[in-house]
């Protein structure tokens, strides 16, 4: 039996989508690959994560990925000293390409750093008008409507999870988990599944336990060696387990199977 992943792509800068994309896309077609493309619409006030300097981890993180040299100096500065550029805006032409190659594209976010940094403690009038703001933008550059999301840094919130269903999106990327589920929050069941990121994130594991550039695809590739045992995972969201049916290297959209 074959085993079949589907690749997500999260775009969270202004450099990751004019640079980063258009050689991703052009990886994928050399290996005959599919995946989905969510992208960050509108600014990009990656200066702003600044702020995270006195989380704990951060500092680890940064001497360990060298942020720096992944992010760039000006990236780094966007939103702080230099006004931030509007992603959206700037790199239509891109996105538009994206989707006419023949991939999936979704929202990531409207402005990445805002959502990850506060959607967790705000209301119904915030989230909505982020999300709003997010869904304008997508269909203004698409000119159509968006039929997934995956939210900034797996951030969410129990307004966010209504409005995946309100909005009318096939299926939604919010979480981090093993298997995708139909959320439920206090009781109350939102119809619109979520497929949840099921692997770590290459800065997660570099410069970790001998995980070096040169062996970094090889563990990753380790990891999806067997396929994942069946059976429920409790999580404060997982209720019902859906069924999954994954093919090559696909699209999230075409892995989804409703039972
Ligand atoms: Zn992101």
């Amino acid at each position: 039996m074959t085993q079949q992943l589907a690749l997500k792509i999260d775009v969270d800068t202004y450099r990751g989508t004019r640079e980063g994309v258009p050689r991703l896309v052009g990886t994928l077609q050399h290996h005959n690959a599919q995946a989905t493309f969510f992208f960050s619409l509108g600014p990009d006030h990656t200066g702003r994560a600044i702020k995270r300097v006195f989380r704990p981890g951060f500092l680890g993180k940064v001497s360990r990925t060298s942020v720096l040299e992944h992010y760039g100096i000006k990236t780094l500065l966007y939103g702080t000293l230099l006004p931030a550029p509007d992603i959206g805006r700037k790199c239509a032409e891109i996105m538009r390409g994206v989707r006419d190659a023949g991939f999936e594209t979704g929202i990531h976010c409207y402005d990445h750093i805002r959502w990850q940094d506060y959607v967790a403690g705000k209301g119904e009038a915030w989230t909505r008008r982020e999300m709003q703001r997010a869904v304008d933008r997508y269909t203004e550059i698409f000119g159509e409507a968006p039929h997934a999301h995956a939210a900034a840094g797996w951030q969410t919130n129990r307004h966010a999870l209504r409005l995946t269903q309100r909005m009318g999106f096939d299926y939604s990327s919010d979480t981090r988990g093993t298997h995708p589920f139909i959320p439920t929050w206090q009781a109350e069941i939102i119809a619109c599944p979520q497929l949840p990121t099921t692997l770590p994130t290459l800065d997660e594991l570099m410069n970790r336990d001998g995980i070096t550039l040169d062996n970094i695809a090889q563990h990753i590739l380790q990891l999806t060696a067997t396929p994942s045992a069946s059976g429920r995972t409790r999580d404060t969201l997982l209720e019902e387990p859906l069924a999954i049916r994954l093919g090559e290297p696909t699209t999230l959209a075409k892995s989804l199977v409703m039972a």
